[in-house]
C-alpha cells in the first residue's frame, strides 16, 4: 500500500473531489482526516471508509476560519499529507460580481491554501515524507465566461504551490498541484450515463470521456505517495486531454466527421 503508516488531511472531503481522495488515500493505508462545512456529509463519508475498512475521521471545519484551521491542526498528533482542495465556482461576469463574492470565492479557493498550509508546516517539518498537494483547474490557464474570481483563485493557486514548493524543498516538502478538467461529480465507479450532455462533452475529451472524480484521485495519491519523491512545483493536468486541441478540430466538418467516426480518439465504452 502506498501510504501505509501516513496521516493525511483533506479539505473539502465530504464529497466530490475530496471525498474520491479521502477514500483513495484510507484505501492505500493512510488514517485520513476529513474537514469540510458540510457536517452530515462529511460524518458519512468518513463512515463508509470505515465501513470499508479504512481509517477516517470527520472534522466540522470552515477553511476560511483561521481559529477553526489553528484549532484542527492543533489537535492532530502528526500530519504527513496535506490535500488543499475544498473550492467553489460561482458564476459572474466581472460587472455581476459584487465585492463580497469576489472576496469570498478567493478566502476559499486561494487564502484557505495558505492558512491551512501555515498550520500544517510545522507538523510536516516533522515528517519522513511530507507533501502538500493543491487542487487547482483548467480554469488557471484556458478561460470559460463568467468565471473571474474563480480563474484568478486557481491561478494564484499555481503560483502559491511553485512559491512553497521552492521555499520548503529544504525541509523536503514536496508541494504540487492538480488542474483537473470537467470532473463528473457522481458516486465512485458510476458508469457515465448517455445524456446529450455527457456526448458533446465527450467529443471535447481526446481520451473519449468525461472526467471521474477517481481520476484527480488518484494524480492527489501519486502526487502525496514515494512515486512522486523527486517531483515537486508541477501542476499536473487531469483533463484527459482536452485542453490539447485545437478548437479547429471541433469546428471544421470534415475533421469533425473523421473525429466522430473515431479516426483521432480511443473507443469509450
Ligand atoms: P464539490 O462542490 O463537490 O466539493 C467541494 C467541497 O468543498 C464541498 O464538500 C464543500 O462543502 C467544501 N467546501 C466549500 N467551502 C468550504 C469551506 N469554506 N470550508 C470547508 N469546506 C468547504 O466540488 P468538486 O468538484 O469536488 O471540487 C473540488 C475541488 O476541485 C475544488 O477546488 C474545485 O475548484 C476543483 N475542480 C473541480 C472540477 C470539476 O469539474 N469538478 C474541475 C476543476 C477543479
Amino acid at each position: 500500500m502506498l501510504l501505509s503508516g501516513k496521516t493525511a488531511l483533506v479539505t473539502g472531503a465530504a464529497r466530490g473531489i475530496g471525498r474520491a481522495i479521502a477514500w483513495q488515500f484510507a484505501n492505500e493505508g493512510a488514517a485520513v482526516t476529513l474537514v469540510d462545512v458540510l457536517v452530515e456529509e462529511g460524518s458519512k463519508t468518513a463512515e463508509w471508509i470505515r465501513e470499508q475498512g479504512g481509517e477516517a475521521y470527520f472534522v466540522e471545519m470552515d477553511v476560511t476560519d483561521e481559529e477553526a484551521v489553528q484549532r484542527t491542526f492543533a489537535g492532530l498528533q502528526g500530519l504527513d499529507i496535506l490535500v488543499n482542495n475544498a473550492g467553489i465556482t460561482p458564476f459572474a461576469s466581472v460587472e455581476d460580481t459584487n465585492l463580497e463574492a469576489w472576496n469570498r470565492t478567493l478566502a476559499i479557493n486561494l487564502t484557505s491554501v495558505f492558512l491551512c498550509s501555515k498550520n500544517a508546516l510545522p507538523l510536516l517539518k516533522r515528517s519522513t515524507a511530507p507533501a502538500i498537494v493543491n487542487m487547482s483547474s483548467v480554469n488557471s490557464f484556458r478561460m470559460n465566461p463568467s468565471l473571474p474570481a474563480y480563474a484568478a483563485s486557481k491561478g494564484a493557486v499555481v503560483s502559491l504551490t511553485q512559491q512553497m514548493a521552492m521555499e520548503y524543498a529544504t525541509h523536503g516538502i514536496r508541494v504540487n498541484c492538480i488542474s483537473p478538467g470537467v470532473t463528473r461529480r457522481g458516486e465512485l465507479h458510476e458508469e457515465d450515463k448517455a445524456d446529450s450532455r455527457t456526448s458533446i462533452l465527450r467529443d471535447c475529451f481526446p481520451l473519449g470521456r468525461v472526467g471521474r472524480v477517481e481520476d484527480v484521485a488518484k494524480a492527489a495519491l501519486y502526487l502525496a505517495s514515494d512515486w512522486a519523491s523527486f517531483v515537486t512545483g508541477i501542476d499536473l493536468v487531469v483533463d484527459g486531454g482536452t485542453t490539447l486541441q485545437n478548437v479547429s478540430a471541433l469546428l471544421r466538418p470534415e475533421l469533425r466527421a473523421r473525429w466522430k467516426q473515431g479516426a483521432y480518439r480511443l473507443e469509450s465504452k
